[in-house]
């Protein structure tokens, strides 16, 4: 007797949860279809093109063509452990150049992804960086960064990033600083904290031809740790990101910035190295 209004009800309440789901999948499988079927049509009007070359290729790798992928393939072994200059095969187990080895240095690694070599792909893609119509290539670019890093067992070995400052006047004339991009870029395929806490006060007159010490002169005083710097690097390790690093003496003065904040260690992350 109790039972009835249960037992009628029931199949039917299934019934119609059955009829609700079937449509609700329905309506999903045409949305899918409709999705693909547009992205096919934009695709074929047009067609998707490197960022880096122009050139249309069907498969990507990681945001690039497959030709431009190849060329950008980094170097692990033949790049100086401390400052990312290039040493040869024949560094042995120092894994340091000659300037870095035996020498304190405010940079514990610099990872790479090669050297900035005048007809090379990677100097066009540092150059194409610093153009507006080139700002989509900080995520392929910062992608092949993460994963060198990851390989080389670096991508856990800092706790926050900081991007190298650019002079408040070639910021505003350029609209955007090139290493905050990529540092932005690097931080979410790293998963990792993004700040900028550094400012440049001053550009420093930098010749490839002054000696080392001239340079580390030149360079002092053009950074400054920004408001909050202090609490934020006390006791940390910060990765220092650029898009290239010549002499090495200004990501030096600022990872000198950092330490003298408080920072446990420094580090880099750069697209490319002068040879
Ligand atoms: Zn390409
Ligand atoms: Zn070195």
């Amino acid at each position: 007797m109790g039972t009835s209004a249960v037992d009628v009800e029931a199949p039917n309440a299934r019934r119609a949860a059955s009829v609700g789901a079937r449509l609700r999948d329905a309506r999903a499988a045409a949305a899918r279809l409709f999705a693909a079927g547009w992205s096919a049509a934009r695709d074929t009007l047009f067609p998707p093109l490197c960022p880096l070359c122009g050139e249309y290729d069907e498969s990507w790798v990681a945001g690039l063509c497959q030709e431009c992928d190849r060329q950008l393939s980094p170097r692990k072994r033949d790049l100086c452990r401390r400052c990312g200059a290039f040493v040869g095969e024949n560094a042995g187990e120092r894994e340091q150049c000659a300037h870095c080895a035996g020498r304190a240095l405010p940079l514990s690694w610099t990872t790479a992804l090669g050297m900035y070599d005048d007809d090379s792909l990677l100097r066009h893609a540092v150059l194409a960086l610093k153009q507006p119509a080139g700002r989509a290539l900080a995520v392929p670019l910062a992608m092949r960064l993460a994963d060198l890093m990851r390989d080389l067992s670096r991508a856990g070995d800092f706790d926050l990033i900081v991007p190298a400052p650019a002079h408040p006047r070639i910021a505003a004339l350029r609209g955007f600083n090139q290493a905050a991009l990529l540092a932005q870029a690097l931080g979410n395929a790293l998963r990792a904290p993004v700040r900028r806490l550094l400012r440049k006060v001053k550009q420093a007159e930098l010749q490839a031809s002054l000696p080392a010490t001239r340079r580390v002169e030149a360079v002092k005083g053009t950074v400054t740790p920004r408001f909050l710097a202090r609490r934020a690097v006390a006791g940390r390790r910060v990765l220092l990101v650029d898009d290239v690093m010549t002499t090495g003496a200004t990501i030096k003065e600022c990872a000198r910035v950092l330490l003298a904040a408080g920072a446990k260690a420094t580090m880099a992350a750069i697209l490319a190295r002068t040879p």
